[in-house]
């Protein structure tokens, strides 16, 4: 992998049911932070899904540092201060 590489990603929680993930791209800023600490879907209650938000590749792990599919650096979510 390239060094100076600096794809950059994060790892997001998807609902694989079309009509949550249109609800979930609706939420404010505030509610999808709420919402990344969610395990099922608040509108069916299906386990959510990682996927990585540069190449939607699903995920297994949500402590994965890199995307295993793309190679993007997953970012810490910074403080907003
Ligand atoms: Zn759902
Ligand atoms: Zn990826």
């Amino acid at each position: 992998m390239p060094e100076n590489q600096t794809n950059t990603s994060v790892i997001e929680k998807i609902c694989h049911e079309s009509e949550c993930a249109e609800k979930i791209a609706t939420l404010s800023s505030d509610e999808h932070n709420l919402f990344k600490t969610f395990t099922y879907c608040p509108y069916c209650a299906e386990e959510l899904s990682l996927v990585c938000q540069a190449c939607k590749e699903e995920l297994n792990n949500n402590e994965y540092k890199f995307c295993p599919w793309c190679g993007a650096k997953f970012q810490e979510d910074a403080p907003n201060k």
